[in-house]
């Protein structure tokens, strides 16, 4: 990968440059790296979707790289599925292990020779060097570590092995791993966010293993390898890791590599500041999606948590997410998300989504689907199942659900389900029921469009067309044949959501009550 040169793309107000890889049409390259070690959830959806904005916003490139070289803690699906939530959450990536790309592959596995040439050549440059300690006598050393009440740490026997017992070792097939060495002096860095930061880590750390006895990398080698590699301008990345980046630049440095520019991210949080648990289960992405959350919603809450933005937006489209991104508002506090406010977000984004013809149309399919699976094929008619009465329901509803599947609640399922009353039950209200629904079918079929506030103003009028019906009695009729319910929305709503067919179909039945309800 040829060298970086800096450009004059600035991040915010910091006056910090951009950093634009001359060997990159795009500039601006950034990565989400995430372990195939469990599925995607809020907290790597927030770094992803970072550094989606981040890529977009500045004409960039968005990768996708899997981390995966702790091969014992793989998690079978993990790597597919964090790809396809990435997808469903409308933000993909440009290169990735599925989509491939210029610098793939993207699966570390599959780039080992990468990695253990690189450590190659720093043991070759006395920057690494082989390490025979076994795995008893590691132990051994952190045990005491811990009695003496000291962090356990490496002590960097291998160090000083002499040139010729490391041949011969080598030769002899011994188990090994490489060391970085650490060099005392780490020089301090410009994190975007935390600012001027320096780890003096040889004080702190023994050398780290960066090539195990399998010839698998550790994280700290072929992240670093990886990096330099896809030409990865920024690392936008969890503050877990801003400990982490002097050993990193360290081994920069000792490989003549460029870094990239650092910006670590505050750690997101429940909003009474603890840890978003994964073990709850309830932070998954997948779950979020079978609770039939919008991912626009989901976007726009993890941005909603004052990092990053100007302002805290809600109802912010993905395309608004990129504009109002300023990346120089990234503070270095925690992100508090308030997923008490979910079904809020949801109901805007739904809301938006019903306006928009092509994406009503998937609602539609997807309500058809829900319908179907809650009631069964033969208890619904297919006038109701059509697309025109469901996008009446949709846009008569929007506003007022969170989620598509609040059509499914007792309260809506008059809308599905034609109701089933007796003469008897008709008669109890009032004896004037056929004359009535005669007035109100006209009423309906003279109508141009059903409105809620046109009907109640004419159903005043019809009541006074009667000989003896109360208005109250004449409602409680229209109800009970609208929905067979006592209870629930009111007339005039539930005839707008009905639709004049359906209303009056509904309301024919009163008219010869005694033979259409001998049930
Ligand atoms: N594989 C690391 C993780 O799981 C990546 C950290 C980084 O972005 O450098 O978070």
């Amino acid at each position: 990968m040829s060298s970086c040169m800096r450009v004059c793309v600035r991040w915010g107000q910091w006056g910090v440059a951009l950093r634009r890889c001359s060997s990159s049409d795009a500039g601006v390259r950034v990565r989400f790296a995430p372990s195939p070690t469990g599925f995607l959830h809020l907290g790597g959806l927030r770094t992803a979707l970072y550094n989606y904005l981040f890529a977009k916003k500045y004409g960039g490139t968005f990768i996708l790289r899997l981390e995966d070289t702790d091969q014992n803690r793989l998690v079978l699906g993990a790597a597919q599925a964090i790809e396809d939530m990435l997808d469903w959450a409308g933000i993909p990536p440009d290169e990735s292990p599925l989509r491939g790309g210029p610098v793939g592959p993207y699966l570390q596995s599959q780039r080992l020779e990468l990695y253990s040439s690189t450590a190659q050549q720093l043991v070759q440059s006395g920057h690494a060097y082989h390490c025979f300690c076994t795995p008893q006598r590691l132990q051994l050393l952190k045990k005491e570590a811990l009695r003496s009440g000291q962090t356990p740490r490496y002590d960097n026997r291998c160090r000083h092995l002499p040139a010729a017992q490391v041949e011969q070792r080598l030769a002899q097939g011994l188990s090994h791993v490489i060391r970085f060495r650490l060099q005392e002096g780490a020089e301090p860095f410009h994190d975007l966010v935390f600012g001027w930061t320096r780890h003096e880590v040889a004080q702190v750390e023994g050398d780290p293993v960066i090539l195990k006895a399998d010839g698998f990398p550790t994280y700290h080698l072929a992240n670093i390898v990886d990096d330099h590699h896809m030409g990865v301008s920024h690392v936008l990345r969890g503050s877990e890791w801003l400990i982490s980046t002097s050993k990193h630049l360290l081994m920069y440095r000792a490989l003549g590599w460029t870094p990239p520019t650092f910006a670590h991210m505050p750690l997101l949080m429940n909003k009474d500041g603890s840890k978003l648990s994964k073990r709850q289960g309830d932070i998954f992405i997948q779950r979020f999606r079978t609770e039939g959350v919008l991912p626009e919603a989901l976007l726009d809450i993890t941005t909603n948590c004052g990092s990053g933005f100007d302002s805290n937006g809600m109802g912010r489209s993905l395309q608004e997410l990129i504009s109002d991104f300023n990346p120089s508002k990234i503070t270095t506090h925690s992100a508090l998300l308030d997923l008490d406010k979910l079904p809020e977000f949801n109901r805007i984004h739904l809301q938006r989504r019903v306006e928009d013809p092509q994406l009503c149309s998937s609602l539609v399919c997807e309500l058809q689907t829900q319908l179907l699976q809650q009631y069964s094929e033969l208890s619904l008619d297919r006038d109701i199942l059509q697309s025109n009465s469901i996008k009446r329901v949709l846009h008569h509803r929007k506003g007022h659900i969170s989620y598509v599947k609040d059509l499914l609640s007792p309260q809506y399922s008059y809308l599905w389900i034609r109701p089933s009353f007796s003469p008897q039950q008709v008669a109890a209200v009032t004896l004037e029921a056929p004359h009535i629904a005669a007035l109100v079918i006209r009423l309906v079929e003279q109508s141009r469009e059903l409105t809620v506030d046109w009907l109640n103003t004419e159903l005043k009028a019809v009541v006074k067309q009667t000989h003896s019906t109360k208005y109250r009695e004449m409602m409680k009729l229209l109800r009970l044949a609208l929905s067979g319910l006592h209870q629930g929305p009111s007339v005039a709503e539930m005839m707008v959501c009905l639709g004049a067919s359906e209303t009056t179909l509904r309301l024919h039945k009163l008219l010869l009550p005694s033979l259409t309800h001998s049930e």
